[in-house]
């Protein structure tokens, strides 16, 4: 796209170029001479008034196409409801991390007894709940770190150059954070249960989730509303 503007500066250049060129055979101009000033002007006015308006339209058509598509791209990989990236976009972080070899943990965060939410209080009270705990989890988390939604009422919290002890305290504290919030803004009470892994245990990506879902699931029978990071 921004290749296309040299070629406008070319068309005008021809144009000034042809210009003078008229100019200069006017200058000296004899009979013979006058035809050569009259094509010089003819084709610097074709150039001025169809080239270069061309040129920029077709330029402009470009950039509307790019935008288009890089808008496209967005939303293929942005979750709607919460704005957060999607499911798709996960692989691609995680590609990014593990070719750069830096070391991240990785979070399974799954909404407690939320069928609950929405039987009790309606869907759109739900979708609110959800719209909640992403703009918290995003709140707490540094503004490197990675906040997916998985699918339904399921998140990833990437954080990248952070071992799993540490991710722990960052997600308890999402924890108290979204205790305040949901008290904050009258939404109903609902939790999270978390499980927690590194790539110092797993250096494979579905190896490293699995291992994440099943601490997930091991909190889950604990009694829900706590992160692990460890199947003790
Ligand atoms: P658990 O603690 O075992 O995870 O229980 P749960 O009720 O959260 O789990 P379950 O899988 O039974 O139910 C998940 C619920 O999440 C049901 C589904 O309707 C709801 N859910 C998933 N996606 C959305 C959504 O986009 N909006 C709303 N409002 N609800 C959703
Ligand atoms: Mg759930
Ligand atoms: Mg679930």
């Amino acid at each position: 796209m921004s290749g296309s503007w040299p070629m406008v500066v070319f068309d005008l250049l021809v144009v000034v170029g042809l210009v003078a060129a008229a100019k200069a055979v006017s200058d000296t101009m004899s009979v013979g001479a006058g035809w050569v000033w009259f094509l010089l002007l003819s084709a610097s006015f074709v150039f001025c008034f169809v080239a270069v308006p061309l040129r920029v339209l077709l330029v402009r058509q470009q950039q509307s196409i790019m935008r288009q598509t890089s808008e496209a791209r967005r939303q293929a990989s942005t979750d709607p409801l919460t704005g957060l990236p999607n499911r798709r976009s996960t692989e691609g972080f995680v590609a990014d991390l593990l070719a750069e070899g830096i070391p991240f943990t990785v979070a399974v965060c799954d909404l407690d007894h939320f069928k609950n939410v929405n039987d009790g209080f309606g869907h759109d009270v739900g979708d609110s709940a959800l719209v909640l705990f992403a703009r918290t989890v995003r709140r707490v988390v540094r503004h490197t770190d990675i906040v997916v939604r998985h699918g339904g009422e399921e998140f990833l919290v990437i954080l990248p150059r952070t071992f799993k002890d540490q991710a722990v305290g960052v997600l308890d504290r999402v924890r108290l954070e979204l205790a305040v919030a949901v008290a904050d803004t009258g939404s109903p009470a609902y939790t999270f249960s978390a499980g927690v892994a590194d790539t110092t245990e797993r250096s494979d990506w579905t190896a490293l989730l699995q291992v994440a879902d099943q601490r997930l699931l091991h909190a889950k029978r604990l009694g829900r509303d706590r992160v692990l990071a460890s199947i003790a």
